[in-house]
């Protein structure tokens, strides 16, 4: 280790510690700190402790599902107008309407029959969340996302078929293998489309992901400790 911990590091807050952690990350790598985004993960966190994150300043949160993010966000979301709402979850083309009223970020974008769905959301609500495009980089049959052969000409016919244009590109390693490999290939696909943005990296390799490059890590565990159920399969 070439990072000693700090001494402090027992007095911080979970979220100092974990942007100290992205800092030292980025640091190591000869990236700037503030050119990762952390996204906080509160999918099946109880509200005290999501309280106490909001009240240490973080303003950036993930949701996997749509109808647990309306429950718990909409009141705050009318008070903090900083807040930012990403989507994280599969998205069923017929919650679209919700997603693009509710999310500030979508993350999730797939297939063309989503892309219509938000395409006509966003000219119902005059919404314009900002896309991201999840890419299945371990080419997992059950996970949802571009595979990376496919994501070319995924990307053309969202300019070309619906006026979309992506901020990024996301990913979801498989658990099973060297989280690396995957954000490497995620980076070189988003540099070969001219994309800037790379969502990857969660508690388990967030460090990993900022030195591949990642703009935003999603972060659940690691700020506010284990989920009352774990995540139900992505
Ligand atoms: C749950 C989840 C995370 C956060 O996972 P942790 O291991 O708790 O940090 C990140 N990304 C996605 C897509 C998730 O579903």
């Amino acid at each position: 280790m070439t990072h000693p911990a700090p001494l402090a590091s027992a007095n911080l807050s979970p979220r100092a510690d974990v942007l100290a952690r992205i800092a030292a990350a980025a640091r190591s790598a000869g990236r700037d700190r503030s050119d990762t985004a952390l996204v906080a993960v509160s999918k099946q966190q109880p509200w005290s402790r999501i309280r106490s994150v909001l009240d240490d300043g973080q303003r950036i949160f993930g949701e996997n599902r749509v109808q647990e993010a309306l429950d718990r966000w909409r009141e705050v979301r009318a008070e903090l107008a900083d807040l930012e709402l990403r989507l994280i979850g599969p998205l069923q083309s017929n919650k679209a309407l919700d997603a693009v009223t509710h999310f500030d970020v979508i993350e999730v974008l797939d297939r063309p029959k989503l892309a219509r769905a938000i395409t006509d959301a966003m000219s119902s609500t005059g919404r314009t969340p900002r896309l991201y495009v999840q890419v299945n980089t371990g080419e997992e049959p059950q996970k949802s996302g571009v595979r990376p052969d496919a994501l070319d000409a995924f990307l053309l016919a969202l300019r070309r078929d619906f006026g979309l244009t992506a901020e990024g590109l996301m990913c979801i390693p498989p658990a099973a293998e060297p989280a690396g490999l995957h954000f490497a290939l995620l980076a070189k696909l988003a540099a070969r489309n001219g994309l800037e943005r790379l969502s990857m990296g969660m508690s388990a390799d967030f460090e990993t992901a900022v030195r591949f490059g990642a703009t935003s890590v999603r972060v659940g565990s690691a700020l506010f400790g284990a989920r009352a159920a774990d995540a139900p399969a992505l």
